[in-house]
């Protein structure tokens, strides 16, 4: 079966930014999050300058409690005196009163449904007074459900599923569409690329039954760093932009900041311009359990995230389970491990060893990028490709929950202390950091002696 790709982006309801749209018919628009501590003012200023001069639109930081909103306030300011308009939003988790106040001062909040409160009761009341907040400020909102951290109430009656994700969007939703409220971008994410594009699609049609449009941020969380993060982020974050879903991008990557903007432009490019070659070069078919993908373009990191970006969808759609990639400028090896690599980031055969990691953010107490590093070259030495999966977490307070189904966690657990986790369960607490790549590797291999 020849496939001749067409884009047709969703319709969704407009979010107002600040200045910025999001939704209806603006671009789609590229985000990132900062990994300086929200407290370092002049750090985060500079490395916000970089963002924007990177081409990002919108910049997200931790908001732990009020003394981040104040500073929050302080960056917002000094951008906005040095001629700098990039929208700022604030990420916050347990704590509904500093949502409140952050919406005085930030463009956008983004609040988690798994921690904002419990019981229906609470959640009408407090979000109810957040969106007359947001209102006054003319604030915009981000609800943004991940994949390990629902609430125990959703937890209880779904399970750790899409179907609980979705329900737990809509539950804020309905008060949102009562209050007459529609500054609302939603997003829906998780590490396993499987899930995550699942449970958007399925967000998409519960909305549609209920006459809801709202605009969708799109990513993968915990993707990693390097060639690996990029080709899954490409593949979950392409599996629906080539359905037309997508509003606004992010590329969550364990590197700087600035260094997700260009793989977001790059990959909204590959779907939404016209001269993309997507539309002119591109020769796609799904035949036998596999897919085909052949192209001309001669630069490797484009033809990885093409490849991705079309590969993923064709796979779970139709079941396949093989993929053949041609191009004349790479040489077989290439394209093979390539194909391979896919497949692993669409979690249909794994292959090597996944590392699943933060990108980290100001709740980070460690150098989050050497230690992925270091931790992806011992254990490739010591347990080469395993198959298993080892997350790397900045921080105590998200990482257990969002490392989804790792079969090891590292996780930091305050200034250079290290909690090292069996699955979800935590075997060794708060030890050295300079002993935690070791503490991990005697950990796996005592696990092998007793398979
Ligand atoms: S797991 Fe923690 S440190 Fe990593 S990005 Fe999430 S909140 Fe930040």
């Amino acid at each position: 079966m020849n496939i001749y790709p067409i884009f047709t982006r969703r319709k969704s309801t407009v979010c107002h930014v600040g200045t910025l749209t999001i939704g209806g018919e603006a671009p789609i628009r590229v985000q990132t999050m900062a990994n300086t501590s929200t407290n370092d003012i002049d750090a985060s200023v500079e490395q916000a300058k970089r963002c924007a001069y990177a081409g990002a639109e919108l910049l997200r930081y931790t908001t732990q409690g009020m003394r981040e909103v104040e500073s929050v306030a302080q960056i917002h300011a000094q951008l906005r005196s040095e001629g700098i308009t990039l929208p700022l939003v604030a990420d916050i988790h347990f704590r509904s009163d500093v949502a409140d106040a952050a919406a005085a001062v930030v463009e956008k909040v983004r609040i988690n449904p798994g921690n904002y409160a419990n019981r229906p009761d609470e959640i009408d009341e407090r979000f109810t007074r957040l969106l007359t907040i947001c209102r006054t400020h003319h604030t915009a909102l981000r609800i943004g459900v991940n994949h390990g951290s629902l609430s125990k109430r959703m937890m209880d009656q779904y399970g750790d599923t899409p179907e609980g994700m979705v329900a737990s969007c809509m539950e804020f939703l309905r008060i949102a569409v009562r209050e007459h409220f529609s500054d609302i971008v939603l997003s829906v994410k998780s590490s396993n690329t499987r899930v995550m594009v699942e449970t958007v699609r399925l967000l998409v049609k519960t909305m549609d039954a209920e006459g809801m449009a709202f605009p969708l941020h799109l990513g993968v969380t915990e993707a990693g760093e390097g060639e690996d993060g990029r080709i899954k982020s490409a593949v979950g974050i392409g599996a629906l932009l080539a359905d037309g879903i997508g509003d606004t991008v992010r590329i969550s990557l364990s590197e700087e900041p600035e260094a997700e903007v260009p793989v977001a432009q790059a990959l909204i490019r590959w779907f939404t311009d016209p001269l993309s070659p997507r539309y002119h070069d591109l020769t796609l078919s799904v035949d036998n359990n596999t897919v085909r993908f052949a192209d001309n373009e001669s630069d490797w990191s484009l033809f990885q995230l093409h490849a991705a970006a079309e590969c993923g969808r064709l796979l779970w759609d139709n079941h396949a389970t093989e993929i053949i990639l041609s191009n004349p400028h790479f040489t077989d090896e290439q394209l093979t491990r390539l194909a391979s690599d896919i497949l692993q980031a669409a979690r249909v055969r794994m292959y090597k060893t996944e590392f699943i990691s933060c990108p980290g953010c100001g709740r980070t107490m460690f150098n989050l990028q050497k230690t992925v590093a270091d931790i992806k070259r011992e254990l490739t030495d010591t347990i080469g490709n395993s198959g298993l999966k080892i997350a790397v977490m900045g921080c105590i307070v998200n990482g257990p929950g969002e490392m989804a189904d790792a079969d090891y966690g590292y996780v930091g657990a305050g200034v250079d202390r290290i909690s090292l986790y069996r699955g979800k369960q935590c075997v060794l607490k708060n030890i050295p950091q300079e002993e935690a790549v070791e503490q991990l590797l005697k950990l796996i291999e005592q696990d092998k002696q007793h398979e």
